[in-house]
C-alpha cells in the first residue's frame, strides 16, 4: 500500500514538473490534418492523378510530410510521417519518395513553412518541353520574379533533382521540373496551395498564348515595378 502510494506520488510529482500532455498532442494532430486537407486539395483540382504528389509542412526543428504510395482517399493524419531535416523519418509509414527535396528546399529556405509538389496537367505540359514561364503576364511575379523557372531534368527522389529545383528556386517560391511536374513553397500551406493554382493557371494561359501566336512579354523594368507592388501589398496584408 505505501509503495503503491509511494508511486502514486512519484507519477504526480514527475507530471507536474512535465507540461500537460493533451496540448501538444493536439497541435500535432491539427497539423497532420492540414497536411491531408492541403494534399487532397491538389488531388481534387486534378494537380495529383492518383498517387502523385506531395506535400509538407515545417513542424519544430523538422517536418511533417505526407506518405510514399497512398490513395488520397485513403490517407488520414495517422498516416503522416514526421521526419528531421536530415532525413530521418518517423511514423508507421514511409515518407514520399520525394523528401529530399522537401528536406532540403525547409533546411535552406527558412521563410518557407509548406512545400507543394504536383503534377498539374498545364505545369507538366510546359516542364515537358523543358520551357520556363517568362514574363508573358504581370501575376507571373506571384512566384517571386521575372520568370517562373524550369529546373533541368533528373530522376525522381535523387540528390540531382532536389540540387536542380533549389537552384531553380533561387529567389522563387515557385518551379517547374523538367519532364515531371511543379514545385510551389509558401509561409504555410494555404500560401503554397494558392501559389500552386496561380502557376498551373499561368501554365495554361501561356500554352493558350503560345498555340494562337507569339505571347508579347513585359519588359524587365515593368516586371521589377510589379514585384515592388505585390512586395508592399504582401506587407499591407
Ligand atoms: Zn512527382
Amino acid at each position: 500500500m505505501a509503495g503503491l502510494r509511494r508511486a502514486e506520488a512519484a507519477a504526480t510529482a514527475a507530471q507536474a514538473g512535465r507540461p500537460r500532455p493533451e496540448r501538444p498532442r493536439l497541435a500535432h494532430a491539427a497539423s497532420h490534418r492540414a497536411l491531408v486537407a492541403a494534399a487532397r486539395a491538389l488531388h481534387d483540382r486534378g494537380f495529383n492523378p492518383r498517387r502523385a504528389g506531395n506535400a509538407s509542412l515545417r513542424a519544430g526543428r523538422g517536418f511533417l510530410i505526407t506518405p510514399t504510395g497512398m490513395d488520397y482517399d485513403a490517407m488520414g493524419p495517422a498516416d503522416i510521417v514526421a521526419m528531421s531535416l536530415d532525413g530521418t523519418a518517423r511514423g508507421r509509414r514511409a515518407p514520399s519518395s520525394e523528401w529530399r527535396f522537401h528536406a532540403d528546399i525547409l533546411r535552406a529556405r527558412p521563410e518557407f513553412g509548406a512545400v507543394l509538389h504536383a503534377h498539374p496537367p498545364h505545369a507538366t505540359a510546359l516542364a515537358c518541353l523543358g520551357k520556363p514561364i517568362p514574363a508573358f503576364h504581370y501575376m507571373v511575379a506571384a512566384a517571386g520574379g521575372a520568370d517562373i523557372r524550369c529546373a533541368p531534368y533528373a530522376t525522381f527522389g535523387s540528390r540531382a533533382l532536389s540540387r536542380n529545383a533549389l537552384k531553380a528556386l533561387a529567389d522563387r517560391r515557385a518551379c517547374l521540373l523538367a519532364n515531371h511536374g511543379m514545385i510551389a513553397c509558401g509561409a504555410d500551406l494555404d500560401d503554397a496551395l494558392g501559389l500552386a493554382e496561380e502557376v498551373e493557371a499561368l501554365a495554361r494561359q501561356y500554352l493558350l498564348a503560345l498555340a494562337a501566336g507569339r505571347p508579347r512579354l513585359l519588359p524587365a523594368r515593368e516586371m521589377a515595378k510589379v514585384l515592388r507592388l505585390f512586395e508592399d501589398y504582401g506587407a499591407r496584408r
